[in-house]
């Protein structure tokens, strides 16, 4: 039997991008269940359409796909998912192409901080009219937050198949997921994504919308990245990003940390640059946000844009969070932010 290998790519979209995909059959493959994965050099580069992608005009549209990451295909057993990146007519890395940007970063002097990340990728559960996942179907609202966050139970939880269903997808693919739950707004939830490598982190990231989209199918409910999917008194969805750097991450690491918020601080519209498209209407001060018009840090402030957790303050070593990254930002743009403002590399 021949290899199936879906690969996906991140397209043109504004103001945030979408993935796209397609499937390649190999017929120099064999589907596998061992516990080697292919690497990407395994799989050929390839091509696609970019003037329906917006990544290129109808009269000189090749983009190439190039495989970058690999995972197993959670729908597809035995076969792939092939994470590529695009480059433009002349084979150059394309304009929309960030992971390329955070390659270059870490070649240059990037890789030295030896970071780690982990995001917290929150969604909203949405129905095909828009409507989330526990808003009443004809309009409307249901009661105000407070019960949903963690909650158990059918009057505080809707859409708990598809959650599961998600679940034992990024397993299957043994994505770098380390935990899941329930969110303060009905129809929201997180999965967290690490610790580990700038882009092995980002590139779960990506795979795993893209596992949560395909789950959605099959329910007839999309998955809203909107950073206010609901205007008024509910929760944005956020992407929190935690740092950290191998100083942070040894004894006294706390100086570091303190001299990373410094720095973050310093940058704040560079950072809210790469934070997802419309933080204004997420990061109010409200609904455990910081306002976007100022920078602040504390030690387990949940209000503050930069969070220092407790236990990291206790034992003087860890990791930051970040809490302004809207749940549509990019990975690869947060994670080469980072890494340039703290490496002092601009
Ligand atoms: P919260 O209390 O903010 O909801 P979560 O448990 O949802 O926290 O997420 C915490 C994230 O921090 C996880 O993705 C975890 O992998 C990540 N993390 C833990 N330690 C580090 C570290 N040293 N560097 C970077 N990220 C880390
Ligand atoms: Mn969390
Ligand atoms: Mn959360
Ligand atoms: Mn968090």
């Amino acid at each position: 039997m021949p290899v199936l290998a879906e690969y996906i790519w991140i397209d043109g979209t504004a103001p945030s991008a979408a993935l796209r995909s397609k499937t390649k059959v190999l017929h120099s493959l064999e589907p596998s269940l061992d516990d080697e994965l292919p690497s990407p050099s395994a799989f050929p580069e390839w091509g696609a359409d970019g003037s329906s992608t917006n990544q290129a005009e109808g009269a000189d549209s090749d983009i190439g796909l190039i495989p970058a990451r690999v995972c197993r295909d959670p729908f597809r057993p035995g076969n792939y998912l092939v994470l590529c990146e695009v480059t433009d007519a002349l084979g150059e890395s394309h304009p929309t192409n960030a992971r390329a940007r955070l390659r270059k970063v870490l070649g240059e002097g990037g890789a030295a901080l030896e970071a780690l990340f982990g995001f917290e990728q929150e969604y909203t559960m949405v129905r095909l009219d828009g409507s989330p996942l526990g808003f009443p179907e004809n309009g409307g609202f249901p009661g105000p937050q407070g019960p949903y966050y963690c909650a158990v139970g059918a009057a505080n939880i809707t859409g708990r198949h598809l959650y599961e269903e998600f679940i034992d997808a990024v397993l299957d693919a043994d994505l770098l997921v380390s935990g899941f739950n329930f969110e303060v707004m009905p129809g929201q939830a997180e999965y967290q994504i690490g610790a580990g490598d700038a882009l092995l982190t980002s590139d779960h990231i990506w795979l795993a919308r893209w596992i949560l989209e395909r789950v959605g199918e099959d329910y007839g409910v999309s998955i809203s990245l909107d950073a206010k999917p609901a205007k008024g008194d509910w929760n944005g969805a956020g992407m929190h990003a935690n740092f950290s750097t191998k100083e942070m991450r040894e004894e006294g690491g706390i100086k570091a940390i303190h001299a990373a918020c410094e720095a973050i601080g310093a940058k704040m519209e560079e950072h809210l640059a790469v934070y997802g498209h419309d933080y204004e209407s997420r990061l109010t001060g409200a609904h455990e946000t910081a306002s976007y018009k100022e920078f602040t840090y504390g030690v387990s402030d949940r209000t503050a844009s930069i969070r220092i957790p407790r236990q990291v303050a206790n034992t003087g070593r860890g990791y930051l969070e970040d809490r302004r990254p809207n749940a549509n930002a990019d990975p690869y743009k947060i994670a080469a932010r980072m890494i340039t403002t703290v490496g002092g590399l601009d």
